[in-house]
């Protein structure tokens, strides 16, 4: 059979270019790259042989082969895992399958684009360099040092081997080849400048270094034939060994490993339990967002396995979705080995694991929010919006979610508790409040909480769309009622003043009663377009703003809602346009509105506006802006012809 020629995937090509042209300073993780390929093939294959005992064709003894050939200038990681066929080839080596590689390198070929040059061959791109050394690469990476690189590699259970050959520069070959048994060799033709790679002692210190985690042996082939071998690493499974022998270097790398992660761990979770069920966690929470966080195809990240055997790592049951940052690996005592995958799902011993997972996550993250706030901080912004979908999923964990959650508020610089909200609520103050939209400056600014301003009561700012969705479901925290500081009745009149004083509220009420007049011509006016026109407690500065009935749907719920769905949605439901009494263009209206028969066309075009200009401060458009601005026109008319 010919050769057969292959293009990279056009977002290979864009990845093989930022990698050529990097300065990254860390060019030795390519073989940490290999090594944790060759490592993850093997686990891949000891699982499928759990059921196909022929695909090990006697050959049970795992383990990855390092080798240097000095004369030809190269490198090969050898391992006898479950190799590629054809497919697997084009599939996996000449496209990005990941989606957060794909999101990756979108981002990357954003940033080149803007700045109008390669920020890869700049000294100074530093941003770009960490953000390739906290993702990698993988595969490609090996480009890096090599200027061909070939894969010599046979599949569990085939005959034919097949050899597939790079230069990185746009294009693969697929040959027919020979190979002695299963299993797959990567050979690099290291670049002139990169022969110390070629050097058994520089090997060593780099497995050491990065992989000593793996759990099988990784051995370097000496001069001599087998007598020259050594093994580098430990060679067994990192969570089996004792906590006080493991360094913090090697549980982050570790996690690299495990998670197909670049950063460092912000927090690691190593434990054993023992009883009815027993089992070993070795967890994580990255201290970046990863990038597929939101991917509406990202997979479950944890790896199950079972007596040390890697059984999957898309176990939807282990790990609940709104804990889906989570990465690493459980290792269980008590699950049959020979269950297929899908079978795990329901199972009920996994269901225990999970919510044993659940409880410890969430203790761990209790103490360091009481012990370590700032570094919680962290956590908190990048996967707090996460962790709140827990409060509609999973009710039974509501209370302990609501204890981790933290909010940006109206009084506040950073983040706050609901807790520590609670302990500042004013004398009378029965209930939370809060307000939400998309922009924290935005909606801290809003009309709805000019009373709240002027009587010094906390709001909380809801700035996740997630927000929207458990507010409804939640309803309390420790008996105190969330409440929307955008809807009517907002009892804000019940929160005692900052000066107490009976003469304002009389006042108050004859100003409420001097607008009327006004109010019911409005009401009239303005028919179907909203629910109601009353008088506001809450402005102290705007002349009206809309508020959302008890009862209706928030309306930037039903906004984003109205986004999902098609066209043909009918309008949004109608608020509730409060009017401001104290305000001085209301008072003059009112005036207007005393004297007139109902027919007065200023009064109509100026309900007509202000419902405008309120939904303008919402964030929405006008309605009808032909007619908005011939209205506009008219009342800047009259106002000149005094
Ligand atoms: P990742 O390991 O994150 O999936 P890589 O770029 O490192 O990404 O590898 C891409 C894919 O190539 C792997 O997912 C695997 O399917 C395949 N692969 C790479 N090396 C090997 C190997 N030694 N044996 C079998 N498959 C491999
Ligand atoms: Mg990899």
């Amino acid at each position: 059979m010919a050769q057969e020629k292959f293009t990279f995937q056009a977002e290979v090509s864009k990845l093989l270019d930022i990698v050529a042209h990097s300065l990254y300073s860390h060019k030795e993780i390519f073989l940490r790259e290999l090594i944790s390929n060759a490592s993850d093939a093997c686990d891949r294959l000891r699982y499928a042989a759990l059921t196909d005992a022929a695909l090990t064709g006697g050959d049970a003894d795992f383990k990855i082969t390092l080798s240097v050939d000095k004369k030809a200038n190269t490198l090969t990681v050898t391992d006898n895992g479950d190799g590629m066929n054809r497919d697997d080839l084009t599939e996996v080596l000449g496209t990005i399958a990941r989606s957060g590689t794909q999101a990756f390198v979108d981002q990357m070929a954003a940033s080149t684009k803007d700045t109008g040059k390669k920020k890869g061959k700049d000294a100074k791109g530093g941003d770009d360099m960490a953000l390739i050394g906290q993702f990698g690469v993988g595969f490609y990476s090996t480009f890096m040092v090599a200027d061909k690189v070939e894969v010599l590699t046979r599949k569990a259970g085939d005959k034919k081997a097949w050899q597939w050959s790079s230069d990185g520069k746009g294009e693969f070959t697929i040959d027919e080849a020979e190979r002695d048994a299963r299993g797959t060799d990567v050979i690099l033709y290291l670049d002139k400048k990169e022969k110390e790679y070629l050097d058994p002692a520089r090997i060593e210190h780099i497995v050491k270094q990065h992989s000593d985690h793996i759990g099988i042996p990784i051995i370097l082939k000496g001069d001599g034939g087998e007598d020259g071998d050594k093994t580098l690493n430990t060679a067994s499974a990192l969570w089996t060994r004792p906590k006080k022998d493991i360094t913090s270097e090697q549980y982050t790398e570790f996690y690299h490993h495990a998670a197909h992660a670049f950063d460092d761990p912000w927090m690691t979770l190593h434990n054993s339990v023992e009883g009815v069920l027993s089992y070993t966690n070795l967890l994580f929470i990255p201290s970046t967002q990863p990038f597929d966080l939101f991917h509406p195809d990202r997979k479950a990240q944890v790896k199950l396995y079972v007596k040390r055997v890697f059984i999957t790592d898309d176990c939807e049951g282990l790990m609940p979705p709104y804990l889906r940052f989570m990465r690493g690996i459980v290792d269980s005592e008590d699950l049959p080995l020979n269950i297929s995958r899908e079978m795990f799902q329901h199972n009920p011993q996994l269901t225990k694991i999970r919510s044993g997972l659940s409880k410890r996550i969430m203790g761990e993250l209790k103490k360091k929010a009481n012990k370590k706030p700032e570094e919680y901080a962290d956590f908190w912004n990048n996967f707090g919006a996460v962790l709140k979908e827990g409060l509609y999923e999973e009710p039974e964990n509501r209370e302990k979610i609501l204890g981790l959650a933290r909010f940006k508020s109206t009084t506040q610089d950073g983040w706050t508790s609901l807790e520590d909200y609670a302990s500042r609520m004013k004398d009378g103050q029965e209930v939370i409040y809060y307000i939400s939209g998309e922009d924290a400056d935005a909606i801290a600014a809003s009309p709805h909480l000019e009373g709240f301003k002027a009587k010094g009561v906390e709001v909380l700012l809801m700035t996740d769309p997630v927000d929207d969705f458990w507010l409804p479901s939640v309803g309390e925290f420790e008996g105190k009622a969330f409440k929307s500081a955008a809807r009517v009745g907002a009892d804000l009149d019940k929160v005692e003043d900052v000066d107490k004083d009976k003469k304002k509220d009389a006042k108050k009420d004859k100003a409420g009663k001097a607008i009327e007049p006004l109010l019911a011509q409005f009401k009239v006016v303005l028919g179907e377009a909203v629910k109601d026109v009353c008088a506001s407690e809450r402005l102290t500065e705007s002349p009206v703003c809309l508020v959302t009935s008890e009862g209706d749907m928030d309306a930037r719920l039903e906004k984003m809602l109205k986004q999902n769905r098609q066209a043909g949605m009918p309008d949004l439901t109608p608020r509730v346009l409060e009017v401001n009494p104290g305000h001085a263009l209301i008072k003059r209206l009112a005036k207007r509105a005393k004297a007139s028969d109902g027919k007065d066309s200023l009064i109509a075009d100026a309900a007509h506006l202000l419902l405008d200009q309120a939904r303008i401060i919402e964030g929405e458009t006008v309605v009808d802006p032909k007619a908005f601005s011939r209205r506009l026109s008219a009342v800047m008319e009259s106002g000149l012809k005094v």
